[in-house]
C-alpha cells in the first residue's frame, strides 16, 4: 500500500473558526467538502486535541474562510501551527462576527460559509461536523489556495494533528552536499536547493549561509529551532 497516492487527492486550504462565549479560534484545516445541495450542507473534519472542536461541539457553530493563493506562509503558520490555547489568534486579524456569532476571517480570503451544525461523526482522532449553510459570499474572483500547490510550490508542510497528515517512511541517508534542516516547532524543512524565495533567500544557500534573523517561513521560530536533518 501507497498512502502517497493520498496526496493526488485535491483540496483546498481554509480557515476554519467558531467560538465559546466571547472566545473566538480558528484553525487550517484542508478537509472541507460539500455534501448535499439541497438543502446546501457542508462537512469539514477536526481533530479532536483542537480548541476549535471544544468550541464547534460547544457552540454549534462554524465557518470557514476560503484561503487565496497568494495567502503567505506565515498567515497559515499562525492559524495552524499555533494553539488557540496559547494566544489569541484573532488578535491583529481582519475578521468580522458572522450571522452565526462565530468569527469571520477576512483576510487572505476570496469567500466565506457560515454553517450550524446538523450532525456530527465521531470517527477516531477526528469528528466530521456537517453543517447546514445559513451564509455564505464571495469576497473576491481569486483562485483558491489549493493543498497541492500549498506543498508542492509554497513547500508548507502538514501539521501531524491534519485530518490528512501522512507518516512517511524512515527517511533514507541524505546524498546531498549541503544538508536540510527541519523547524522543530512546526515541521517545516529548509531544503539548500530551494532556498526561501519569499523570505529573499536564493536557491543554494545553505543553512549556515542565512542570516542569523532568518526566521521559519511558517511558524516564525527562529534558527536556533531547527536540528539537521539526518
Ligand atoms: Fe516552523
Amino acid at each position: 500500500m501507497n498512502l502517497n497516492t493520498l496526496y493526488q487527492l485535491s483540496y483546498g486550504l481554509y480557515v476554519v473558526s467558531s467560538k465559546k462565549g466571547e472566545k473566538l479560534n480558528g484553525q487550517i484545516a484542508n478537509a472541507v467538502f460539500q455534501v448535499t445541495a439541497e438543502p446546501p450542507q457542508i462537512a469539514v473534519s477536526i481533530n479532536k486535541q483542537n480548541l476549535t472542536h471544544e468550541f464547534i461541539r460547544e457552540s454549534g457553530v462554524f465557518t470557514i474562510s476560503i484561503l487565496a493563493q497568494d495567502t503567505p506562509l506565515e498567515f497559515i503558520g499562525h492559524f495552524g501551527f499555533h494553539s488557540g490555547r496559547d494566544l489569541d489568534k484573532f488578535q491583529g486579524v481582519n475578521y468580522k462576527i458572522g450571522v452565526t456569532g462565530a468569527p469571520v476571517v477576512l483576510e487572505n480570503t476570496i469567500g466565506y460559509i457560515e454553517a450550524e451544525v446538523f450532525d456530527l461523526m465521531e470517527v477516531g482522532t477526528h469528528t466530521v461536523f456537517i453543517g447546514k449553510i445559513v451564509e455564505a459570499q464571495i469576497i473576491k474572483a481569486e483562485e483558491p489556495l489549493t493543498y497541492a500547490y500549498y506543498h508542492r510550490i509554497k513547500r508548507g508542510v502538514t501539521p501531524r494533528r491534519a485530518a490528512t497528515y501522512i507518516k512517511q517512511e524512515e527517511g533514507k541517508p541524505g546524498t546531498e552536499a549541503r544538508a536540510k534542516y527541519r523547524c522543530t516547532v512546526c515541521g517545516y524543512i529548509y531544503d539548500p536547493e530551494v532556498g526561501d524565495p519569499d523570505g529573499g533567500i536564493s536557491p543554494g544557500t545553505s543553512f549556515e549561509e542565512l542570516p542569523e534573523d532568518w526566521v521559519c517561513p511558517v511558524c516564525g521560530a527562529g534558527k536556533e529551532a531547527f536540528e539537521k536533518e539526518d
